[in-house]
């Protein structure tokens, strides 16, 4: 890295993570894309951080000065090199593709670093990366409509954006969604891509559709507003569903105008034991009868955080 003289000290401390970043990522989403290269930081008079390929630009408040999230704008720029600069963006449209994906990793980095906390990739984005506000800071649309202000909604493309990654991360399963963006990487390497081009990766990946799911999170603004009751009949756990939500879902007809998600269910039972369920929501006002057997104390809602939502009971 090339950091001013004064900054040489607090460099050498702060930058010493870095490594372990790219070990981290690679592990994720294959070899550092340009290992017969560098990847280096330069110090420059900014207050942000641009990921240039193979150099990354750090402003100088992040390299002279103690902030506390210094390593997750090194964590975010370096994130970049894989998605953003090795396989790009197509369009304007498509910029949640490079933002969403660093935001994405980033998480993955505070999961990694504070392992010693039990901490899940859910607890950190429900915990920072959500004001669990229907019209709040994600208002927007991952998927941005105006090109000529890409960075207007920049709650929507990043952390939205991030957030589609980890809902989706549940919805195709571990192994399928990391395969998907591997794969997704290596096809547009040296490239560039769309939104359709990733969700095609992923459809193949997974062996199915998955228009509803972009359809919904990508290509619509806000999110789904939820309310739930449950009781118990005996052996049968009656548990109903409603979304609430007032706006429209893209490309869906009125009388589909509902988020189709897995919902994870928690049941804690009278011995101690808990164990999850998965419930298929696609109507705005369900009900779900489930067998049971044991006697239920407590039942929680999307217990890991996969839905970004709000609850109102
Ligand atoms: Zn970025």
């Amino acid at each position: 890295y090339y950091v001013y003289p004064e900054h040489l000290s607090s460099a050498q401390d702060y930058f010493v993570d870095v490594p372990q970043m790219i070990t981290l990522y690679s592990n994720y989403a294959g070899e550092y894309p340009f290992i017969n290269e560098k990847y280096g930081m330069v110090e420059f008079p900014w207050g942000g951080a641009m990921e240039h390929q193979t150099l990354t630009s750090m402003g100088d408040y992040f390299v002279g000065s103690d902030v506390y999230y210094n390593n997750l704008i090194y964590a975010h720029e370096l994130a970049h090199q894989w998605y953003g600069d090795d396989v790009t963006c197509g369009t304007w449209h498509d910029i949640w593709l490079n933002e969403g994906f660093a935001t994405y990793f980033e998480v993955l980095w505070m999961v990694y670093e504070y392992s010693n906390y039990g901490l899940t990739v859910g607890n950190v984005f429900s915990n920072y990366y959500d004001d669990g506000n229907v019209n709040g800071y994600m208002k927007g649309s991952v998927y941005v409509y105006n090109e000529n202000k890409p960075f207007n909604d920049s709650g929507a493309i990043y952390d939205k954006g991030g957030w589609v990654l980890h809902m989706l991360s549940h919805v195709m399963g571990e192994e399928k969604f990391w395969t998907a963006l591997r794969t997704y990487r290596q096809r547009y390497s040296f490239s560039s891509a769309v939104t359709s081009d990733f969700q095609a990766v992923c459809e193949e990946i997974y062996g199915s559709s998955l228009k509803w799911f972009f359809d919904q999170w990508v290509y619509t603004k806000k999110r789904p507003v939820y309310s739930y009751s449950y009781s118990q009949s005996g052996n049968t756990l009656n548990l109903r569903i409603t979304q609430k939500q007032k706006h429209k879902i893209a490309n869906r007809s009125e009388k589909n105008d509902v988020y189709i998600m897995p919902i994870d269910i928690t049941l804690y039972y009278s011995d101690g034991t808990s164990e999850t369920i998965v419930v298929q929501n696609d109507e705005r006002d369900q009900q779900f009868s489930i067998p049971v057997s044991k006697q239920i104390t407590n039942l929680e809602f999307d217990k890991g955080h996969f839905i970004l939502k709000v609850v109102k009971n």
